[in-house]
């Protein structure tokens, strides 16, 4: 059994040298994603850990200790925890069973895909036909609840989800370009994130490449400007 609290006990005293410890209640806990918290409440620590870290060596367990401490004492945190963090985050193996819990534990809530005036299952099959040979497993497809307009669309690996704006459901947007928002969609589907180092690299150049596959794309770019 490993000792979280005298590893959260050391950072602390590293963090608050000149302050007493108060208690604490570090636990491992079933977020849906690689999530871990930190509060306090009535003078004692609560800190939850993903469960994803039960089995995370020793030197992670600090960097994170470290990372969620000094954003509780607003101390910078050294680019040197984080990165030890995001290292062992972005293994093959862990981002996996991170994905894999996440469909298990949780499901977002989606609007169903057939919208007022797109459906967005008719055209994943038409684009999957298109360019990926009909090969594509269907994700969920669900248009996002609020209009966002910042994100036009959003593949969710932990939930295997695609998301697209409510923004695309008008009489207004022309196929086209909620094509070309899907099909950007389906590219990160095909290209999971890669880490380059300890950098998440997501458009990686392949993907690009690929994107300009769509026939239409820069009268798509262009609309998609427009809206
Ligand atoms: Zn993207």
């Amino acid at each position: 059994m490993r000792d979280l609290e005298a590893t959260f006990l050391a950072v602390f005293r590293e963090v608050k040298p000149r302050t007493p410890p108060p208690p604490m209640q570090i636990e491992f806990y079933p977020f849906t994603r690689m999530n871990s918290t930190i509060r306090r409440r009535d003078g004692v620590l609560k800190v939850r850990l993903s469960d994803l870290l039960e089995a995370a060596p020793e030197p992670v367990i600090e960097a994170l200790a470290q990372i969620l401490l000094r954003k509780l004492y607003g101390r910078p945190v050294p680019e040197l925890f984080r990165a030890r963090y995001r290292r062992f985050a972005g293994r093959k193996e862990i981002a996996a069973k991170a994905q894999l819990v996440g469909q298990i534990r949780g499901r977002k809530r989606l609007q169903p895909p057939a919208g007022r005036h797109h459906d967005l299952e008719a055209i994943f099959e038409d684009l999957n036909q298109r360019f990926f040979y009909g090969l594509m497993a269907r994700p969920d497809l669900g248009w996002a609840p609020r209009a966002a307009r910042r994100h036009l669309g959003h593949y969710d690996p932990a939930h295997n989800a695609i998301l697209i704006s409510r923004v695309f459901d008008s009489p207004r947007v022309p196929r086209i370009a909620l094509e070309y928002v899907l099909y950007h969609e389906m590219l990160h589907l095909k290209y999971p994130i890669k880490m380059k180092g300890s950098r998440r690299c997501v458009h990686s150049p392949e993907f690009q490449a690929e994107e300009r596959r769509f026939p239409e794309w820069q009268a798509a770019e262009a609309m998609l400007k427009a809206l």
